[in-house]
């Protein structure tokens, strides 16, 4: 960690386009490229937040912006680890930072996988209930771990939301919070 400098320009630029009234599609055209910026230099987590566990894999809220609009997280993952098949019900895009993940994405009734894709540090992937919302993420290292930056259009630990079976497709709600109780004090983290 060198350079934390960089989260908190994320921050800054990210509350300028909601500020400025950006709805999904420009989120996720330069909100997305912001993102990709964010990811594009593993150089400014604090190891902190990217502090595997070996039970499961873990949710690190980095960022909530004070009305709520959207908030920032680092997952980090064990080797081997996944998340249950889940929605979000809000825009939500994913960055991976570290490592490499698997992500498939669900659709229909009853629910079927529709497609998958690896992403590689760099690469930054999309979800809403507009461009579909239901997926399953998992580190796709089965020997080290990966993080990933994560930004979601709410208190993504506060929303109420669904898991699936992955045999019966049937929806159960769960609220996921965050493995840390508050989000980091950022002028802690950038020394100042
Ligand atoms: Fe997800």
């Amino acid at each position: 960690m060198n350079n934390p400098q960089r989260l908190i320009d994320f921050i800054a630029a990210f509350t300028g386009l909601l500020d400025d009234g950006a709805g999904e599609e420009r989120i996720f055209s330069e909100g997305r490229d912001l993102l990709a910026g964010l990811v594009a230099h593993d150089d400014w987590l604090p190891e902190e937040f990217a502090r595997t566990s070996a039970e499961r894999y873990q949710q690190y809220l980095l960022y909530c912006d004070p009305r709520e609009r959207f908030s920032v997280l680092s997952f980090a993952w064990g080797p081997g680890q996944a998340t249950p098949i889940h929605d979000h019900t809000v825009w939500g895009m994913v960055g991976v930072l570290r490592g490499g993940e698997t992500c498939e994405e669900f659709s229909g009734a009853p629910l079927q996988p529709s497609c998958s894709h690896h992403l590689a540090p760099g690469a930054v992937d999309l979800v809403s209930p507009r461009v579909g919302d239901i997926h399953r993420v998992a580190n796709a290292f089965a020997d080290r771990a990966s993080v990933s930056i994560h930004v979601y259009g709410a208190d993504i630990g506060k929303v109420e939301r669904h898991v699936f079976d992955p045999v019966t497709g049937a929806a159960s709600r769960f609220v996921s919070g965050y493995v840390n109780a508050a989000a980091p004090d950022l002028l802690r983290i950038i020394g100042a």
